[in-house]
């Protein structure tokens, strides 16, 4: 079995990645490099806790079986960038309790085939869009946005817009509240209505 490299399990989380009680598992390596990023080790080389194999991820978090069946939750993958490792978290949930939920933290700029992987098998997306504008996109990620609008159009056009919590951070020195009614109109055109507005942490990064 694949095995990938994790940053981080955190148990029993409530009211802030998906449905009831959930168990964080954070990947390692992320495509964009943010100058705010709050899990840095994700980006390092040396940032890695442990890799593990799917079985491995699923003797670690079954535990939690019967909180996750309680009261609807159950997984969330993030990071890092989730999606990277879209054949491990399909592998894993041939392997979980169907009855548990899988959420997914991602920017969703990644290719295309690896969100098709795993979006059926995903309850909900919470995508972090950082803003729609390309220039301050790149500005804040040092990567264009062109991926992560093909993924969200992708995913209006199967339907699923209603599984999406779009975030969209105020980013301080980098976008203001006007962009953000602007990349949150941009959202509505094209059928997304869940969105989370919040200002993100200026942590500035050393490395
Ligand atoms: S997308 Fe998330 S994990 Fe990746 S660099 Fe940005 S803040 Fe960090």
């Amino acid at each position: 079995m694949t095995e990938a490299p994790l940053i981080a399990i955190n148990r029993h989380r409530m009211g802030t990645d998906g449905d009831g009680v959930t168990t964080l598992v954070a990947f390692h390596g992320c495509p964009l490099n943010c100058q705010y990023c709050l899990n840095p080790q994700c980006l390092r080389p040396d940032g890695i806790w442990r890799n593990l194999t799917p079985g491995d991820l699923y003797s670690e978090v079954e535990i939690d079986d019967l909180y996750f069946v309680a009261t609807g939750g159950g997984i969330c993958f993030g990071g890092g960038e989730p999606l990277l490792w879209s054949s491990f978290i399909r592998e894993f949930t041939t392997i979980m309790n169907p009855e548990w939920k899988i959420t997914l933290e991602t920017a969703l700029n990644v290719p295309l085939e690896k969100l098709i992987e795993v979006a059926p098998l995903v309850s909900r997306f919470f995508v972090d869009v950082k803003d729609m504008n390309g220039k301050i996109y790149s500005t804040y990620t040092k990567k264009n946005n062109k991926q992560t609008i093909q993924s969200l159009d992708w995913l209006a056009s199967q339907g699923l817009a209603e599984k999406v919590i779009v975030r969209l951070p105020l980013i301080p020195e980098y976008n203001t509240p006007t962009d953000i009614i602007a990349s949150r109109r941009m959202l509505e055109g094209m059928g997304f209505s869940h969105f989370n507005e919040f200002v993100y942490k200026k942590i500035l990064r050393t490395e």
